[in-house]
């Protein structure tokens, strides 16, 4: 690997400098520089855009959904920046472009589409006149815009109308709006959608409540945002409040359920803001959408994207909104300016998710949480491997689809790299590290480069602290200073479990008080030898294969597949399969399947399942299982 040198405000004094330099600690008087990486310098490697000779700032989306053909056909203009650049170059996949023109009077001009790049796909370029300010395209979605999906009534939860969404993250964006497709490039936008006037739009902007009598919305998001964080979702939707900033979006079936699951989400906001300064966005509302949605949710702004898998009916799991609402500030406020700087954006999300759920939720619960983390965290990196560079925080996707880095290496190794940092700086010290971060960060993309830089010299240098930044985030595995959470009520948990397994009786666990964490914990400590009526007496008393909750729902069936149980539940585990598309739960579920010789069985509940999955989904189970 190759170094180059970035000075912090000192000289460089030395020429040849071979090791990283974690320089918080540094005491000598000459070197005030860090090493970093070569990487850190490169440009997104994901997208065609060559953003520094020609870039958008602002767009202007106009879009008549049709749900027969199932496409989006009609325009997007862009405002551009550029001094006398001879081209535009615009990422698209799937696309079908009709015509380019320029400037106000919409001048006809040419426009060439390179051979679409297996991952990149195709590059749109745009020949300007020295003074054009304005580019409009017209275009149509096709079967491969992999963004959308379509979803027929009856996958919806009301089975009377059609649905569409579309989930952008990471490099889908650009697969239903040509565009600059990359987390570095920001701008504002508006929209006009077209639908069916039975239908509500809405979209990561400033929404309507109301259906409109000509199904005719209008949008428009005022703060610069890449393009990943463009969204779109039109169903017969409902809107309820749950607070004077906060409500949510649901098929009217879903809709109480929701906004009861959802109504500490104003409390949420107000200690957010509290924390890390004030939302910038307007309002904070969640969508909940079919279950097909592939992740838990997606922080598209002023309005989330949600699967109903959180609807446990106890709040158990809302973390997710705490989760989402803090990207309002790390990543939709301050974003990774690359997919290999990830962690930047998501790491920070779930030690802010984890401090709004201590602030409302106490201590004892949020250590629940911190220990499930740090137990998955490094099963996830024993799983791997070790020396895998996948389990660095700072990742090398290019030439690899950015999805790949989507594990939970960036969240949950860069949580456990601000707790280690917390726990050095103290929390004071660090929030207002953070505050401030935010605040010199808003509306920006960074890398992992910057960040070491700007916390070697605002949080290590201005506290006199040392800390090996370079190794927590250059190095595979986990560093033996990671803090190891402690909770007493799993300790309880665990010592029932062990009571329960050598016996085989019921009357070792108390589970009355118990929340769903414990449940999950409880579960996932259970060998995977334990005998069919260990299985049995669990299940007829607790009914875990019935439950409510997805959460334990899936780890449940998972340790019902390796123990052979899965024979006397098949039923609930296919049915599970076939109507969520949450990966989450897929990837383990059919790895279990696969694992324990019922590969066969897996390829029949798939063949089933993969109409109701998001194609970001299927691409991973195509893989898995052969399809
Ligand atoms: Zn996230």
């Amino acid at each position: 690997m190759t170094f180059k040198r970035i000075a912090i405000g000192g000289y460089l004094s030395t020429m040849f400098l071979i090791l990283f330099c974690a320089c918080g600690g540094n005491k000598s008087d000459e070197w005030t520089g860090v090493l970093l990486p070569v990487e850190e310098d490169s440009t997104d490697p994901h997208t065609h855009s060559q953003a520094a000779t020609a870039v958008i700032t602002h767009m202007n989306l106009d879009l008549s959904v049709d749900f027969k053909l199932k496409k989006l056909v009609g325009s997007v203009t862009y405002q551009i920046k550029h001094d006398k650049a001879s081209e535009i170059i615009l990422d698209t996949r799937g696309l079908k472009i009709q015509r380019v023109t320029l400037g106000e009077q919409e001048s006809e001009t040419s426009f060439n589409a390179s051979t679409e790049d297996s991952i990149k796909g195709s590059a749109l370029s745009i020949p300007l006149a020295p003074l054009t300010k304005i580019v409009k395209i017209y275009y149509e979605t096709t079967e491969n815009s992999n963004a959308l999906q379509w979803l027929s009534p009856q996958q919806t939860a009301d089975k009377v109308h059609p649905f569409l969404y579309t989930q952008g993250q990471p490099i889908l964006t650009r697969t239903w709006i040509p565009t600059q497709d990359s987390p570095g490039i920001r701008f504002t936008y508006e929209a006009t959608i077209r639908t069916l006037p039975n239908l509500l739009a809405v979209m990561s902007a400033e929404n309507p409540r109301q259906k409109s009598a000509n199904g005719v919305y209008t949008f428009k998001q005022a703060n610069p945002v890449p393009a990943y964080l463009i969204a779109l979702a039109v169903g017969d939707l409902q809107f309820a409040e749950t607070g004077p900033r906060t409500g949510v979006y649901a098929e009217q079936s879903v809709l109480q359920a929701a906004t009861s699951e959802f109504s500490d989400t104003d409390k949420m906001l107000n200690v957010a803001e509290k924390m890390y300064g004030t939302y910038n966005w307007g309002r904070y509302d969640l969508l909940v959408l079919p279950p097909s949605f592939p992740f838990g949710g997606m922080e598209n702004p002023c309005l989330t994207f949600a699967t109903p898998t959180i609807l446990a009916g106890d709040k158990s799991l809302t973390t997710l909104v705490a989760h989402e609402l803090a990207h309002s500030w790390s990543g939709n406020l301050v974003t990774n300016a690359t997919w290999n700087d990830l962690w930047l954006n998501e790491g920070f999300t779930v030690y802010f998710e984890r401090r709004i759920m201590e602030e409302l939720y106490g201590l004892d619960f949020t250590e629940m949480l911190n220990l499930l983390t740090y137990n998955n965290l490094k099963s996830l990196i024993t799983k791997m491997g070790n020396d895998n560079p996948d389990t660095r925080l700072k990742m090398d996707l290019a030439g690899r689809n950015p999805d790949d880095g989507l594990t939970r290496i960036p969240y949950d190794k860069g949580f456990f790299l601000l707790k280690s940092l917390e726990k050095l700086a103290g929390r004071k010290t660090f929030d207002a590290f953070l505050s401030q971060y935010f605040k010199d960060h808003a509306y920006q993309s960074i890398q992992t480069g910057q960040f070491i830089l700007y916390a070697q010299e605002k949080l290590l240098k201005a506290n006199k602290l040392e800390f090996d930044l370079t190794e927590w985030i250059y190095t595979t595995g986990l560093p033996a200073d990671c803090p190891v959470p402690q909770s007493d009520r799993f300790e309880k948990v665990e010592k029932q479990s062990k009571a329960f397994v050598a016996k085989n009786d019921l009357k070792k666990i108390d589970s009355k008080a118990w929340s769903a964490q414990e449940w999950i914990h409880f579960i996932k400590i259970l060998p995977r030898d334990l005998s069919a009526a260990h299985m049995e007496n669990l299940d007829r008393s607790f009914n875990l294969s019935n439950s409510r909750n997805a959460e334990i729902q899936a780890v449940w069936y998972e340790l019902a597949i390796y123990n052979g149980y899965s024979s006397n539940i098949q039923e609930s585990i296919s049915d599970f399969l076939i109507k969520v598309g949450r990966r989450k739960y897929l990837s383990p579920l059919y790895t279990a399947l696969k694992e324990t010789d019922q590969y066969e069985l897996a390829r029949s509940i798939y063949s089933k399942a993969r109409p109701n999955y998001h194609s970001i989904s299927q691409q991973t189970l195509d893989q898995m299982l052969d399809f």
